[in-house]
């Protein structure tokens, strides 16, 4: 048996990360030296949030520039990251009889490559996506966390791409970085609480949790990747946050990482 990965909750942000050098991209870079390599990377992303469970089947996933009015450097990058068959349909496999489609469509989106071209800056080990089923409940997605856990001893690294708090209708575009709002930090604070308690209860039920869950999760698309990696927490693992901090006073850069 491999040694076991952890598995690593990454809070993306901007795409613009993608292309620079910031504290966050560096403890990125970071997590990529420490951990052991793996034979590949199942990516659940909050950019492929659509109305049934995929994983992407391609040899040679395309880079996706799923954003728009973003300098031209950014369209121009291209990660080459091979796709891995195998991985796909093994993904398919331990989640039956739950129907999982083997998409030719998608690619790599930005929420998968602008955290990964730092982590693996040579694009040389295999990525597959896992799509979030968008009309299911916050537990479908903890569950299938739980299902997908093996693969953490079969040299697979699970990676969640999203945001803990993502609200883009408060964040400061462009603007002098404000301070995070109060209902962010709370909520964040909140959240880390429960992760190092191991609860993850209240954090599978946030829509319970009041006005600070509602305003940092307007939408659940980039809080769920976040389940899907802690499910694959197993007995007695630590839970860790190798870089943290609030982006435009409503983006959460809090990366979890499990073991
Ligand atoms: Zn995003």
């Amino acid at each position: 048996m491999a040694e076991r990965l952890p598995a690593v909750f990454f809070g993306h942000g901007n795409p613009m990360n993608a292309v620079l050098t910031n504290k966050y991209t560096e403890a990125w870079r970071r997590i990529g030296q420490e951990t052991p390599k793996p034979k590949a990377i199942l990516s659940i992303s909050a950019h492929w949030y659509v109305s049934e469970t995929g994983v992407t089947i391609t040899t040679s996933p395309r880079t996706i520039h799923d954003f728009g009015g973003f300098p031209p450097e950014l369209y121009r990058v291209q990660y080459a990251a091979p796709g891995d068959q195998a991985l796909a349909r093994r993904v398919q496999k331990m989640l039956a009889p739950l129907p999982v489609k083997l998409d030719e469509s998608w690619g790599l989106d930005h929420g998968t490559w602008s955290v990964l071209r730092h982590v693996y800056p040579d694009a040389d080990v295999p990525v597959v996506q896992l799509s979030i089923d968008e009309s299911r409940p916050a537990s479908f997605h903890f569950e299938i966390g739980k299902r997908l856990a093996p693969l953490r001893d079969e040299g697979i690294l699970i990676v969640g791409s999203g945001n803990l708090v993502h609200n883009l209708h408060a964040y400061a575009w462009g603007r002098h970085m404000p301070d995070p709002y109060d209902w962010a930090v709370r909520f964040e604070n909140d959240a880390k609480a429960a992760l190092l308690a191991g609860e993850f209860k209240p954090l599978i039920d946030y829509e319970t949790l009041g006005r600070d869950a509602a305003l940092s999760i307007p939408t659940p698309d980039h809080y769920l990747p976040l389940l899907y990696v802690i499910a694959a927490r197993q007995e007695g693992e630590i839970i860790t946050f190798p870089v943290d901090g609030i982006d435009g006073g409503s983006v959460s850069m809090l990366t979890v990482q499990i073991g």
